[in-house]
C-alpha cells in the first residue's frame, strides 16, 4: 500500500461511539483512480454490523432528541470549525479516493462544511405555530419532533458534502443515524465521523457502516420498523429500489437522484460569460455531478462561436493525478465510467456528431477521459438522453425560445437547468416553464447550502439545504386545545 491516509483504528466501522472491525473480520480495498492501485482498505460491514449500528442509533434516539437545540447547534458549529481546520486532510483524502484535484476537493470541503454551519444555526429555529380555529374556540398548536433513526446512503462523487447535507440537518433536528458511504470513497466519511465525535457528538448519534453489501444492508435495515427515515443520494435506478423498499414500513424518504441538465445559450447572451459558466457547469468534478450540464442547447446564430470558444478552453485543460501541481482535471472514478463515456461519444459520432476537441480516453494508467466538445449532435443521441457523468459537452442548436424550452424539458430528469440570456422577461418565462427543481441564470453553479437543493420527476424529491432542509427530519404533531 502506497499510502495510509487514515490510521488503521479509523478504518473500521463506527458503531455506538466505538471503532470496531467487521464481524467476521472482512475488509475491502479502496482504489486510487489515478492509476488503479490499492490505496488502503476498510472494514467490510455485514448485515449484523448494520443491525448493531441501528441498535446503537435507536438506543441513542430518545436522549438525543431531548438535548437542548443550542447544544446540538454548538456541536455542529464545532464540527464546522474542525472540518475547516482539517480542510487539507479532508481534501487530500477525497482527492486520493475519488480522483478530483486537491483544489476542487478543498472547494468541496468549504461547501460541505458550510452545511454543518448552516444547520448549526437552524437547530435553534425549529418552531411550531399557534392559531385560533377559523370558527373560533379551539386553539391549534403544532409541534415539531425529530422523525427518529435515519439511514443515509451517499454516492462517491461528493464524498463529504453529500454526507454533511444529510448529517447536518439530522443532527440539528435531533435524529440519530446510520450512514453507509459509497464503497469507492469511504475514507472521507470515516474522517468526518472522527471530527463529529471530537466536536462532542454523543455515542450512537452517528454510526458509519462501510460495506460491500449495500443492497443487503439497506434492505435489512429498511425492514426494521424502528428505522423511520431514508435519505439517499445516488442513481435513479437505486433510488427506485429504495422507494419500493420503504413501502413496507412506510419510512419517510428523501431522494436526490440523477440529472440531465440542459444548458441554454440564447443569441442575446454574453457568450464569453456563457463559456465561463459552461466550464463550471460541465467540468466541476470532471462532469461527475448530478448538476453537470449534460446538453448544451445553443441558438443557431451563436453556436459556432460558443463551440469554438468552449473547445479552446476545454482543450487547454491538463489531465493528471489530482494531487499533482498544475493539474486541472483528474481521472474518472473507474474503468466502467471510462467505458460508458467512450460509448456515448462513439454513438454520437456514428449518429453524425463532429468532435471539436478531445473525443477519447488517453492511454493508461488511470481512468482518464479527455475533455471533449461535440458539435452538430442529434437531439436523440444517447449523449443527450442519458446522464453522461464525464467531461463531454454535446452541442445542439435551436431556432426559437419555444423550441429550446420544449427540448430542455424533454427528459425524464428534472434536477438543474442553466440559462444564459440578457433578456429579463425571457428569464422570468424560462424560470417558470423549465421543469426542473433548480434553474441557474447566467451562472454555472447553483449549489449553495442556504438554498433548497433537489429535483422533480426522475431526479427525485425532497430538498437538502436552505430552510427546507431541516423539514425532511421533522414530523409535525398538531394539538387541539380548547379555547379559553
Ligand atoms: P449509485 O450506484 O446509486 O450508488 C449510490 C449509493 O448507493 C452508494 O453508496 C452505493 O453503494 C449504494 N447502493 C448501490 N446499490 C444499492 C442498493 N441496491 N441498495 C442500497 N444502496 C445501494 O450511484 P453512484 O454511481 O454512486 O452515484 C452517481 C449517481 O448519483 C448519479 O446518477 C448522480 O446524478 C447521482 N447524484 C445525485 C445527486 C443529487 O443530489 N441529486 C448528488 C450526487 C450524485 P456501493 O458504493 O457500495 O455500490
Amino acid at each position: 500500500m502506497s499510502h495510509d491516509p487514515l490510521h488503521i483504528d479509523r478504518r473500521q466501522l463506527f458503531i455506538g461511539g466505538e471503532w470496531r472491525p467487521a464481524s467476521g473480520g472482512g475488509r475491502f480495498d479502496v482504489i486510487d483512480p489515478a492509476d488503479g492501485s490499492v490505496l488502503t482498505d476498510v472494514a467490510d460491514g455485514t448485515v449484523d454490523d448494520a443491525m448493531a449500528a441501528l441498535d446503537a442509533a435507536v438506543d441513542a434516539q430518545q436522549e438525543w432528541a431531548a438535548t437542548a437545540p443550542r447544544e446540538r447547534g454548538e456541536i455542529l458549529r464545532r464540527a464546522f470549525e474542525l472540518a475547516t481546520a482539517r480542510a487539507d486532510d479532508l481534501a487530500l483524502l477525497m482527492s486520493q479516493e475519488m480522483g478530483k484535484t486537491v483544489a476542487e476537493a478543498r472547494g468541496e470541503v468549504t461547501y460541505g462544511a458550510e452545511f454543518l454551519r448552516w444547520f448549526s444555526e437552524e437547530a435553534v429555529r425549529i418552531h411550531g405555530r399557534w392559531m385560533e380555529a377559523p370558527a373560533g374556540g379551539t386553539r391549534l398548536l403544532t409541534l415539531k419532533k425529530p422523525v427518529g433513526p435515519c439511514l443515509f446512503i451517499t454516492p462517491w462523487n461528493f464524498p463529504l458534502a453529500m454526507g454533511t447535507r444529510k448529517i447536518g440537518p439530522a443532527v440539528a433536528a435531533g435524529c440519530t443515524m446510520v450512514v453507509k458511504p459509497a464503497g469507492q470513497t469511504p475514507l472521507t466519511m470515516l474522517l468526518l465521523a472522527d471530527l463529529l465525535t471530537e466536536a462532542g457528538l454523543p455515542a450512537g448519534v452517528l454510526n458509519v457502516v462501510t460495506s460491500r453489501s449495500s443492497g443487503k444492508v439497506a434492505e435489512t435495515l429498511m425492514a426494521d420498523p424502528r428505522l423511520r427515515k431514508v435519505s439517499f443520494t445516488g442513481s435513479t435506478e437505486v433510488g427506485k429500489v429504495l422507494v419500493r423498499q420503504s413501502a413496507d414500513q412506510l419510512q419517510r424518504v428523501s431522494m436526490e437522484l440523477g440529472g440531465n441538465a440542459p444548458f441554454l445559450v440564447f443569441a442575446d447572451a454574453d457568450i464569453d460569460a456563457a463559456v465561463d459558466g459552461a466550464m463550471v457547469a460541465k467540468m466541476r468534478n470532471m462532469g461527475e455531478a448530478c448538476t453537470a450540464a449534460n446538453r448544451f442547447l445553443v441558438e443557431g446564430s451563436v453556436a459556432e462561436e460558443f463551440a469554438g470558444k468552449l473547445a479552446e478552453r476545454m482543450g487547454a485543460l491538463r489531465l493528471g493525478r489530482g494531487q499533482d501541481d498544475g493539474v486541472d482535471v483528474g481521472p474518472l472514478i473507474d474503468d466502467k465510467a471510462v467505458a460508458s463515456v467512450t460509448a456515448l461519444v462513439e454513438q454520437a459520432v456514428s449518429a453524425g456528431a463532429r468532435v471539436v476537441t478531445g473525443g477519447s480516453a488517453p492511454d493508461g494508467p488511470g481512468y482518464f477521459f479527455s475533455p471533449t466538445v461535440l458539435a452538430d449532435v442529434p437531439p436523440d443521441a444517447d449523449v443527450n438522453t442519458q446522464e453522461i457523468f464525464g467531461p463531454v459537452a454535446p452541442i445542439t442548436t435551436f431556432a426559437s425560445e419555444e423550441e429550446a424550452v420544449e427540448r430542455a424539458n424533454a427528459t425524464e430528469y428534472g434536477l438543474t437547468a442553466y440559462v444564459y440570456t440578457r433578456d429579463l422577461a425571457r428569464t422570468v418565462r424560462l424560470a417558470e416553464s423549465l421543469d426542473f427543481g433548480m434553474v441557474g441564470v447566467n451562472s454555472g453553479l447553483v449549489s449553495n447550502p442556504a438554498a433548497p437543493f433537489g429535483g422533480v420527476k426522475a431526479s427525485g424529491f425532497g430538498r437538502e439545504g436552505g430552510f427546507e432542509g431541516i423539514e425532511e427530519y421533522l414530523d409535525t404533531t398538531y394539538v387541539a386545545l380548547p379555547g379559553g
